[in-house]
């Protein structure tokens, strides 16, 4: 496909998160449908050779080095974004962090504020100031991460259920409140999906990725490639009747 032919094609999105996993694949994907992207998160290398790779294949990439726990880093890659492309089209706010799995009562403040400062305010600080700029160029699409871990609860991870709940919510309010300026706001809720976070869980756990396939109805997980399309789905203009949903990517895993 040429970079003009996609569904993507001109649109400039930022992607959160990108430098591993669903974002570096949310990467490629957008780029191969013609967005013009600028990859956001702490490890600048990653972002670095991420975004080379993607110029060489003759998209236009760019990356801004920032934490999405910070709300002024949030706003500097927004700006960058417009700086660098002209305006701002489309978000995937997808950075994330989960804890170590235990029992509520066992986890303490730390566990609790890394998984809501990451997932709820991460998502916040982007919303903010992604949702002023797109207001400023006359509309966009912007879509958050959130889990299955959002729409049923497990046991043995509190704070991160909670926190992929209130993404779904911050989700909806946004798109309700934005609907008017022509942004629609839509979730993602992954199913368990193969990334550096979930090789490292299989590491420390054995035993632990034969069951989660046995448990699964295609007795399989994603590849971060599948949870990428439904995203760059949504911030398509294909979707443009679509906001405050929230769409389960999860091989069937909440329907039973
Ligand atoms: P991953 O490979 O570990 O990716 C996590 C990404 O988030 C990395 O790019 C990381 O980059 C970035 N990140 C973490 N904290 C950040 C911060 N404070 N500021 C900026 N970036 C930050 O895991 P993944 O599975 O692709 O996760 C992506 C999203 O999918 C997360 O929201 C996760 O909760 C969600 N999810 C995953 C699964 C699954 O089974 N894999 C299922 C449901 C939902 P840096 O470390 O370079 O900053």
């Amino acid at each position: 496909m040429t970079q003009g032919q996609g569904s993507l094609a001109g649109k400039v999105a930022l992607i959160t998160g990108a430098s591993s996993g669903i974002g570096a694949a949310a990467a490629r994907v957008f780029a191969r449908e013609g967005a013009h992207v600028v990859l956001v998160a702490r490890r600048e290398d990653r972002l670095a050779a991420l975004s080379a790779e993607l110029r060489a294949g003759g998209a236009q990439a760019s990356y801004y080095t920032g934490d999405v726990q910070v709300s002024a880093d949030m706003a500097r890659a927004v700006s960058y974004a417009v700086e660098t492309y002209g305006r701002l089209d489309a978000a995937f706010n997808n950075a994330g962090a989960a804890v170590e799995p235990a029992p509520l009562q066992f986890l303490d403040d730390k566990a609790y504020d890394l998984v809501m400062d990451t997932n709820v305010r991460g998502v916040w600080n982007c919303l903010r100031h992604e949702i002023g700029a797109m207001t400023e160029g006359g509309g966009g699409s912007i879509v958050n991460t959130s889990s299955v871990a959002g729409l049923v609860a497990t046991s043995v991870a509190a704070p991160y259920i909670a926190a992929k709940h209130a993404v779904i919510g911050l989700t909806k309010a946004a798109a309700v409140e934005c609907a008017p300026s022509g942004i629609r706001v839509n979730a993602i809720a992954p199913g368990l999906t193969r990334s550096e976070m979930v090789e490292e869980w299989f590491t420390r756990f054995p035993g632990q990725e034969a069951k989660s396939k046995a448990s699964a109805p295609q007795n399989r997980m994603a590849a971060p490639e599948e949870v990428a399309e439904a995203a760059a789905w949504l911030c398509s203009d294909r979707a443009s009747f679509v906001t405050g949903t929230t769409l389960a990517v999860d091989g069937g895993a909440t329907t039973w």
